[in-house]
């Protein structure tokens, strides 16, 4: 039996992490995590954790249903895989595209398959420039985005996202992509001087402005996130997304929904451009499609998009050698006849959202905490250095934030620190008890840091 830190040296040796600090990563720092069921983790030195981020925000359904492993392997004894190119198509990514186009908004019915989130917004990124050339209008190219923004790791994603670090590796962005900034009350709109619902109104103008800057003939689309999640659960103002419908109803452009995060349940809606009464043309879609059982991404689309790409002789040369794939199709099937079955979505909405919403707010009431928010399951926690004074910040940014985030593992609980807040994001199956347990270890955890704060 390899040891567990037996198995740390051989990931020091070998492994490369995603977004990880190598240089002071040491072989004891790493948890090595070998078995997970509903909202709970065991690593190998035999913790338990609560997972409050389900994974990477897609675990939707809780971990170890047997019920998706079984669809998986049978899937895979029947058809393990062909391809969906050109011709051929099979049953199961059928009966999820017929299953995908009744949960989408009215005006989809259409789906293109991904094999991640990030492929899923490279497609788009092709998707909506075609579209426009086949429409007779090629200037228009410029895809509008936002600062901060998280749309993926591939050239188009990191791109597409607005996150300095990542463009500022690898020459990004591509040209013809513009970034306008976020709807960020807590951490910019506040020092504006403006209110709350000012502040909404010209986040959401900046778009117009930008529009006006570009020439509306040069473009393609404006793409956001409903919330944004790995920028850090970014809320917006009440006044932000109805000032947006109003001016994107008066500009001929694409809106387009990442719902990698936002979608399958996570706001207590299906989508959250319904949370928001938004009417997306495209959705990008991933995570919680399978709960994150096996690796799938898509791009839900409008029937005006659909019809121009069905006119006689047009080809989208684009494609992924697992796009549809059967055992992922099986999977996701599996996965959303779960959420319908067992009512996740309305679950989040009407029961246990609003039960940890009022328990997550009640954190507000620590020293360390400047603003504690919540829409469904999806949540954060800015931290703060003085409770009077909500506009003072931390000097060393996200350092107070890993400190709590690693006091929160070491309390046996998975909170992500984005800057210097911590995000919560848990299965949409958390029952009342492990809310409890939840809040309990997130507010032992400031106490932690607060304590470590003060010596
Ligand atoms: N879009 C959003 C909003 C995301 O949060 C993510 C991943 O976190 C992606 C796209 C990229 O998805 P993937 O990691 O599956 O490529």
């Amino acid at each position: 039996n390899t040891s567990s830190h037996d198995l740390k040296i051989a990931d020091q040796k070998h492994h490369l992490h995603p977004f990880t600090e190598h240089g002071s990563l040491g072989v004891d720092d790493r948890r090595v995590i070998s078995k997970a069921d509903g909202v709970w983790l065991w690593d190998t030195d035999g913790n338990r954790i609560m997972d409050g981020m389900a994974g990477l925000w897609c675990v939707n359904v809780g971990h170890g249903r047997q019920e998706i492993v079984e669809a998986v392997r049978a899937q895979m004894s029947e058809l393990s895989y062909y391809n969906t190119f050109f011709k051929t198509t099979h049953p199961p990514v059928i009966e999820l595209s017929e299953m995908l186009a009744g949960i989408a908004p009215d005006n989809m019915n259409m789906v293109f398959y991904a094999g991640s989130g990030s492929e899923a917004n490279d497609t788009i990124l092709r998707l909506v420039r075609t579209y426009w050339a086949l429409k007779g209008q090629p200037s228009k190219k410029t895809v509008i985005s936002r600062k901060n923004a998280y749309h993926g790791s591939t050239v188009a994603g990191a791109s597409l996202g607005g996150m300095g670090a990542m463009h500022s590796q690898g020459g990004l962005p591509i040209p013809d992509i513009h970034h306008i900034d976020q709807p960020y009350w807590f951490g910019e709109g506040m020092m504006t001087g403006m209110s709350e619902d000012e502040f909404g109104l010209w986040a959401a103008r900046e778009l117009d402005r930008a529009i006006e800057k570009i020439g509306e003939e040069n473009v393609a689309a404006f793409i956001a996130e409903p919330i944004q999640g790995a920028g850090g659960v970014i809320v917006p103002p009440a006044t932000y997304w109805p000032e947006v419908r109003r001016i994107l109803e008066s500009r001929d452009i694409l809106f387009i929904s990442d719902e990698v995060i936002c979608g399958f349940g996570r706001t207590g809606e299906w989508f959250g451009s319904g949370y928001y009464d938004m009417k997306p043309d495209l959705m990008a879609i991933a995570k919680g499609l399978t709960s994150g059982y096996l690796p799938m991404g898509g791009v839900l689309v409008s029937d005006e998009i659909a019809e121009v790409l069905h006119r006689e002789g047009v080809e989208f040369y684009h494609g992924y050698t697992y796009s549809g794939h059967p055992a992922c199709c099986a999977a996701a099937i599996a996965n959303l006849t779960i959420i319908k079955r067992e009512g996740l979505v309305e679950r989040v909405r009407d029961h246990i959202g609003p039960y940890f919403q009022t328990r997550w707010k009640s954190l507000q009431e620590h020293p360390l905490v400047g603003e504690a928010r919540m829409v469904g399951l999806f949540g954060s926690l800015e931290l703060v250095p003085d409770e009077n004074d909500l506009m003072k910040r931390f000097d060393n940014v996200g350092k107070v934030g890993t400190i709590t985030r690693d006091h929160s593992f070491a309390n046996g609980l998975v909170m992500r620190a984005v800057r210097d807040s911590l995000i919560i994001s848990p299965p949409l199956t958390i029952t009342e008890d492990e809310v409890d347990h939840l809040v309990a270890t997130a507010r032992k955890t400031l106490d932690d840091a607060w304590g470590s704060l003060r010596t």
